[in-house]
């Protein structure tokens, strides 16, 4: 089996000058990254750290979050990304559950973590106490060189956990193969060469960030600008400074961009395409971006951390054709939709998304149940439910957990949600069920209002009424300020669940 950490070897001996990561005023050549990342590795083993060890990185968007990766899988060792805006209690749970080897974080959360029992804590940019310096153990090992650690097939580049939009998050197994899977099939479908740059502004513990495409375009002989982290200003500041030629944007980022005023007078023509999903994209709110960015081929995509994200893309060719599908799957990955009894389903029917090829993970960490859930004969069973067209077009109707039955009748929240944000004082929706006595569940939706509007819940109660199917109208529409988010920016669901009612 080939180790990821091998690609920046080979990039520098392609393009040794070339500058492939940038953010704000630092530029590094790809020879100057390869020498922080043998440094780095170097100081990781003096520590004891080494193949089969899991590293948590709890940090912003930072060069060095990238150095961290290459460095440990050199060694063989895997890391494990947090999110930051989890509280410490969330992130002990994770660092037990992982039996992480060692931490590596910033002053900002150092207080935080300070009582979380790990071996051992790294710290970047600060000294503390009994921890040990990010900066002192880089300039410590300048110069020295580290071989590239051969790994097995089991072996894994990473251990990385789930949102946590349904459940506790889960420990997903990512092995080398599996980025080198997932990169060759975004490189295969967006043509991604060594003139390409991302832009992430997404978090890089996410796979949105890192991986769509980020690895794969470092993969291709790319480039990386980083931003600390996402501000739609910055964004666009961004774009017309550096140039980037893609970047993979959730829809909570691209309603954001869409509030700035100056947006279509901004220079975003460097922008050859733009990655959208990781939750499903109202039609409407593609339509707004896609006018925004008139030169770039928007790429709606669905994946998953257990497929290490991108299974999925629409391609320039059917972005008017196929308005809300994901595309078809990239190379590689097979997408088959099965019943409850786990048979394939004809075009066209309804059924649970089942994903199998080699960007698909090898299980879940100490969960064997959850793994033997959804590893089934081959078959990563997603709890997405969807349809393929006759073209092989894949929609993602809902998640089997938010579906509504209302009356024995099905209803996808999406549905719901694109109508009201056909609305034009809407700026978000969310739908999900509420339990009623005759119907067994209702639809409840909670939408956020573009500052100032005046419109009642009554009269987009009428405006869905004329749109949808009685039943699916929703029963009650609450107003919130904000739809509570994970930290990569999906819905909770489950929070809105629980939101008490107020008279
Ligand atoms: P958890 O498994 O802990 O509940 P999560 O499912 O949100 O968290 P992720 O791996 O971040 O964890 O998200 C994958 C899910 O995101 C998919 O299963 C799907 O429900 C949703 N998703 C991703 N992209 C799309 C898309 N383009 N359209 C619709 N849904 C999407």
């Amino acid at each position: 089996m080939d180790n990821f950490a091998g690609v920046l070897d080979h990039n520098v001996g392609r393009y040794p000058d070339k500058i492939v990561l940038t953010q704000g005023e630092r530029r590094q050549t790809n020879r100057e990254f390869l020498t922080r990342v043998n440094a780095l590795a170097a100081g990781l083993r003096e520590l004891g750290i080494g193949r089969g060890d899991v590293v948590a990185l709890l940090l912003y968007n930072h060069l060095e979050f990238l150095e961290a990766v290459f460095a440990l899988n050199r060694i063989g060792a895997a890391f494990l990304p947090l999110n930051y805006r989890l509280s410490p209690a969330e992130w002990e749970f994770i660092l037990g559950h992982a039996e992480a080897a060692a931490l590596l974080t910033e002053p900002e959360f150092a207080d935080a973590v300070c009582g979380i029992p790990v071996p051992r804590k790294l710290l970047l940019g600060g000294s503390r106490d009994g921890w040990v310096s990010y900066e002192d153990l880089v300039a410590g090992h300048l110069g020295e060189s580290v071989p590239v650690e051969p790994v097995g097939p089991d072996d894994l580049q990473r251990l990385m956990y789930t949102s946590g939009t349904t459940s506790r998050p889960k420990g997903v197994r990512i092995t080398h193969t599996n980025l080198l899977a997932k990169n060759l099939g975004h490189i295969v479908e967006f043509g991604i060469t060594g003139e390409d740059t991302t832009l992430v502004c997404g978090p890089l513990y996410h796979v949105g960030g890192l991986d769509l495409p980020g690895l794969g375009t470092l993969h291709a002989g790319g480039s990386l600008v980083v931003l600390r982290k996402f501000d739609a200003r910055e964004v666009v500041d961004t774009i017309e400074r550096e140039r980037p030629t893609n970047v993979w944007l959730a829809p909570s980022m691209m309603n954001a961009l869409l509030q700035l005023p100056d947006l279509s007078r901004r220079d975003t023509s460097s922008i050859r395409f733009i990655i959208g999903g990781g939750e499903k994209m109202p039609v409407p709110l593609v339509e707004r971006i896609r006018a925004a960015f008139p030169s770039a081929w928007f790429a709606d995509a669905y994946g998953l951390t257990e497929t290490v994200s991108g299974d999925t893309f629409n391609d320039p060719g059917h972005m008017l054709s196929k308005v809300g599908s994901v595309g078809r799957p990239v190379v590689h990955l097979r997408v088959r939709i099965v019943d409850e009894l786990g048979a394939e389903v004809p075009a066209g029917q309804l059924g649970e998304i089942t994903l199998s090829g080699p960007k698909v993970f090898s299980g879940y960490w100490r969960d064997e149940e959850a793994t033997a859930k959804a590893l089934r004969n081959g078959w990563f069973h997603t709890g997405d439910i969807g349809r393929v067209d006759e073209d092989g077009y894949l929609y993602v109707e809902d998640r089997k957990k938010d579906m509504i039955v209302s009356g024995g009748e099905n209803i996808a929240t999406p549905e719901v949600e694109r109508v009201l944000y056909e609305h034009p004082d809407v700026v978000e929706a969310a739908v999900v069920g509420k339990s009623h006595e005759r119907w067994g569940e209702v639809p409840l939706a909670f939408v956020v209002l573009r500052a100032g509007a005046a419109v009642t819940a009554e009269e987009l109660a009428a405006f869905c009424r004329e749109r949808l199917a009685k039943f699916k109208v929703p029963a009650e529409i609450r107003f919130l300020d904000e739809l509570p988010r994970t930290p990569s920016g999906k819905v909770l669901k489950r929070d809105l669940r629980s939101l008490p009612v107020i008279a």
